[in-house]
């Protein structure tokens, strides 16, 4: 029996033309508005979700639950993932052949919003592994944005084959040092430090000193990607190295425990006295704050997108446990109050998504503004959602099985890497300074 209100069957009794400005669609909630994505984005959102639903997703809670290895040790599951990841393009969907899998359809439209649609996708079915591959393709970036085509080729091209050879070849990216988190991701704060990690000119390179800590993929990876102070200067001569970590003097100090994201490891790295030859430089010397600052700018949105994804999964967790979980007779989803927190859910999720993808969509530049309020605005609505989702499930939410523990465990972590939330406002804020310190900007509003 149709309920005579509802919008559905009304709908339907329009006439024809009417019908042409109204619908309600049965689609899957996430799935609609991807239907107007550019074609060549549809597809890359589309194997995307294959591959995070074939391989990545049935992996999550047990890497979670696994023990935590020593340094450069990595559970069998990870090495096939990461394997099957540089075989199927994952590794290397940023660049076109030869030297990446992108097809020359998707560089029509900004790299970034690529990758935020993936990292959606990825971050759905598990933080851990997403961050594993995230991490690879942040310690690219400042190659890529130094614009050297002569480094990109040399340096890329071997990565990519050794990935589709199935022999990963990880990257990762190395800012942060025991003494420096924001410092290194905050104009203020970069002023005053002296730089750890300190390069020493001898003949034929660098010789590079000091730790990094924090750092994503650091213990799996053979070539880092490290930003180091040059010898007696201050943090204005940072200068980004290309550094193989076969060298000697490269050693994984220790890898962090840490409460979310567990299938990545975060890595000290100590080094002493490794050898970086002149060619590794990227970008030229005294470039390193420049290239810091580009990398993050396109970094953070994709962040926002991780977000995105955790919100994602929490909604549907919260879903399925309405409709199946009974509390006086009947399922829990009949009852209004839950209904209102299911749509508040809902509205924040493809708010932040609509925020995120509204700006990647115009990103061939990324603007620093945008890029931090989408990192902070989007992260610290998604935990929210996280939580009303455990507010939701009671004391079921408390339970590993439930997966909703561990997502908002996962999203957490979203609000401290590439400068936490509060580094990301005071980031917006520099930014705009120039109009808002100009006493003639705001004259006439
Ligand atoms: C899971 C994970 C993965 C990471 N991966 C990487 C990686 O791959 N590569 C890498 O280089 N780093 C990585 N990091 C490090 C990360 O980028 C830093 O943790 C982050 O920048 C914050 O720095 P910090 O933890 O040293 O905090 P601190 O700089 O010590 O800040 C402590 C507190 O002070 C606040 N604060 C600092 N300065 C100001 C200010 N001027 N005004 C107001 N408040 C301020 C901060 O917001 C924070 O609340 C990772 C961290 C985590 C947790």
């Amino acid at each position: 029996m149709h309920d005579p209100l509802s919008p559905r069957w009304q709908f339907d009794a329009l006439p024809l033309l009417g019908r042409c400005f109204t619908t309600y669609p049965q689609a899957d909630l996430w799935e609609r508005d991807t239907a107007n994505l550019p074609a060549p984005l549809r597809k890359v959102r589309r194997r995307a979700r294959e591959f995070a639903e074939q391989h990545i997703e049935p992996l999550s809670a047990s890497m979670d639950l696994a023990p935590h290895l020593p340094p450069g040790q990595a559970h069998p599951e990870v090495l096939a993932l990461l394997q099957r990841a540089g075989r199927e393009g994952w590794l290397s969907y940023f660049l076109p052949a030869p030297i990446g899998s992108a097809s020359w359809a998707t560089l029509t439209q900004p790299l970034v919003w690529q990758c935020c649609l993936v990292v959606e996708e990825f971050s759905r079915a598990c933080g851990g592994l997403m961050l594993l591959l995230s991490a690879h393709h942040l310690g690219t970036m400042p190659l890529l944005l130094s614009g050297d085509l002569g480094l990109i080729w040399r340096l890329l091209r071997p990565v990519y084959q050794a990935c589709q050879a199935g022999d990963p070849h990880l990257m990762a990216f190395a800012i942060t040092e025991p003494g420096a988190g924001s410092d290194a991701e905050d104009g203020h704060g970069a002023a005053l430090y002296r730089p750890g990690v300190v390069a020493k000119p001898v003949d034929g390179g660098w010789l590079l000193s000091g730790r990094k800590c924090y750092i994503s993929g650091g213990d799996l990876a053979r070539s880092v990607t490290v930003f180091a102070a040059l010898q007696g200067e201050g943090m204005a001569s940072w200068t980004c190295f290309h550094v193989d970590t076969a060298q000697s003097g490269f050693k994984v100090a220790r890898t962090e425990l840490k409460m979310g994201m567990r299938a990545s490891g975060a890595a000290e790295l100590e080094l002493t006295d490794v050898f970086v030859p002149h060619d590794r430089v990227v970008g030229g010397l005294r470039q390193g704050w420049a290239l810091n600052r580009a990398t993050l700018n396109a970094s953070r949105m994709p962040v926002a997108s991780m977000g995105v994804g955790f919100a994602r999964a929490a909604t549907e967790v919260a879903v399925a446990f309405a409709r199946n979980y009974k509390l006086g007779g009947k399922p829990l989803i009949h009852y209004q109050e839950v209904q209102l927190q299911l749509a508040q859910m809902v509205a924040e999720t493809r708010a932040i998504r609509s925020m995120v993808w509204q700006e990647a969509r115009h990103a061939w530049r990324p603007r620093q503004l945008m890029a931090s309020a989408c990192k902070f605005h989007a992260t610290d609505r998604a935990q929210n959602v996280c939580e009303m989702a455990l507010d939701l499930l009671g004391d079921h939410g408390a339970a590993h099985e439930a997966r909703i523990e561990r997502i908002l465990r996962d999203v957490r972590l979203t609000r401290i890497f590439e400068g936490t939330n509060q580094i990301n406002r005071l980031s917006l804020i520099e930014d705009w300074q120039p109009q808002l310190l100009d006493a003639h900007h705001f004259a006439g509003v």
